[in-house]
């Protein structure tokens, strides 16, 4: 068998959301999967709507989740050359024709035949035998349309949906280069399909009525076509088309918000594939496990709990300098400045904190306790701040002044104190995270001093006698 070749090939025309990245995941995991190659090809050729950053975006996004390419990225505005060159052969032969007819008159054309209770499609009335009469009208610069076979069907298994067909009755004559001679989708997708020599087209099944169009340019280039695979569909959690709530949202819009790419990476995986119970896995498992044939028919549905979940999982098992480096921003922003010198060490604090957390951006929020100076809350104090821990809080404050300062030192000191003071440990404890941190819960207090420091911890004590 052939090498394994596919591409992920998206427009530049707006964010990259979660289908195309579930698109792009899955034709990875294909090439992967097989030791084939991946083409990454961005089909800037609608020039109105293709913007630079959004071509960015594309590449931020493939890298963010670690989807590497062997060739590319390829712009098919690169390639005009090549699609003209493919257009004049095909307009010699009359594999192609030009086409006058004017926006107007197939606007009028159109409305003739809803009218009439027909579906709207081009009449032909420019194909070489209806125009050898004709006289090309002034002003209007002609469109290139591809001469549909008129009989017979388009049939293809797809790997996904299974076998599809299509009457050729039921496509009409497409227009494959506007009149300023820039290609249409369906014709530079083909030509560089072919040219790129990609064995499997695995997309989105918005693509699947433009399948049997694309097959049709193969054959009138005398070329082998495809396979393809068509992803179902994501909807949101209520069954209705991907809303901004619920996914349909920037791909980017992930690291922002705390979540690591692992996670999103291993969620969309399970996005309308599945490797039997499997949930969590990482990214060798993937590429070891992924096939076509487990890819499911009907449309799969956003779970912004379970990728949350997942994120969570990833999370406790990251690493501490690899969190604290993606929180550090995040702390900065919520301080408004930057972690001072004398402060504790981030890393230690995610260690402390992480488990808690299931998003990154969680996790600094939790993480910006340590580096605030606390105003607790009136109420709070007068709660927890009672006269009868007061007594305790002063032992507490000299036990502190002179032992070792580590956790175990700091846990025996605790200890002693609550004996002294006959307490139990909820009353002095709560008593200190709210004087420290001006919250009532935190993770282990022993942990959470040994991280304030000494300093830190004894002026907070004194400000509650
Ligand atoms: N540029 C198309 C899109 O973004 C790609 C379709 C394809 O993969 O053939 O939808």
């Amino acid at each position: 068998m052939s090498t394994v070749r596919t591409r992920f090939a998206p427009s530049p025309t707006g964010f990259l959301h979660l289908g195309n990245a579930r698109a792009a995941l899955f034709s990875w995991a294909y090439a992967r999967h097989h030791g084939g190659k991946f083409v990454l090809r961005i089909e800037d050729t609608d020039l109105e709507r293709s913007t630079e950053e959004a071509v960015q975006v594309i590449l931020q996004s493939m890298d963010w989740l670690g989807l590497d390419y062997d060739e590319g990225p390829i712009r098919q505005t690169q390639r005009l050359a090549r699609y003209r060159e493919v257009l004049d052969a095909m307009l010699a032969d009359g594999r192609a024709y030009l086409c006058y007819a004017s926006r107007e008159e197939i606007d009028t054309l159109r409305e003739q035949q809803r009218a009439a209770g027909e579906k709207p499609r081009y009449d032909g009335r420019w194909r070489p035998e209806h125009a050898k009469d004709k006289t090309p009208p002034p002003g209007v610069k002609p469109v290139v349309r591809f001469r549909n076979p008129d009989d017979g069907e388009v049939m293809w298994h797809d790997l996904v949906k299974g076998e599809i067909r299509i009457a050729n009755a039921e496509l009409d004559d497409l227009v494959i280069a506007r009149a300023d001679m820039v290609p249409t989708y369906n014709f530079a997708v083909v030509i560089d399909d072919l040219d790129m020599a990609i064995t499997h087209v695995v997309r989105g099944d918005d693509h699947v009525n433009n399948t049997p169009r694309q097959i049709n340019i193969y054959k009138a280039l005398g070329a082998a076509v495809p396979e393809f695979a068509h992803l179902p569909t994501i909807l949101g959690p209520d069954g209705e088309k991907l809303s901004k709530r619920h996914g349909a949202v920037s791909t980017m819009q992930y690291p922002a918000d705390g979540y690591l790419p692992e996670a999103l990476f291993n969620y969309l995986a399970r996005l309308g594939w599945s490797h039997g119970d499997a949930e969590k896995f990482p990214r060798d498992k993937f590429i070891e496990w992924f096939d076509l044939a487990h890819v499911s028919k009907s449309a799969a549905q956003f779970d912004g709990a379970k990728l949350l979940w997942l994120n969570r999982e990833y999370i406790k098992e990251a690493d501490n300098a690899r969190l604290a480096t993606l929180a550090k921003p995040m702390v900065e922003a919520a301080l408004s400045h930057a972690i001072g010198e004398n402060m504790p060490d981030l890393a230690q604090v995610v260690a402390l904190v992480k488990d808690r957390s299931d998003t990154v951006a969680h996790l600094a929020e939790s993480a910006t306790l340590f580096y605030r100076h606390a105003t607790p809350d009136a109420a709070l104090l007068a709660q927890h701040v009672t006269d009868g821990v007061r007594p305790a809080l002063a032992s507490l404050a000299a036990h502190l002044k002179d032992c070792a300062w580590d956790k175990a030192a700091i846990a025996a000191v605790l200890k002693e104190t609550l004996a002294e003071h006959k307490l139990k440990m909820p009353q002095l404890a709560t008593a200190v995270r709210v004087l420290l941190t001006g919250q009532p819960q935190t993770p282990s207090l022993d942990a959470v001093l040994e991280l304030f420091g000494r300093e830190r911890v004894l002026k907070a004590l004194a400000s509650a006698a």
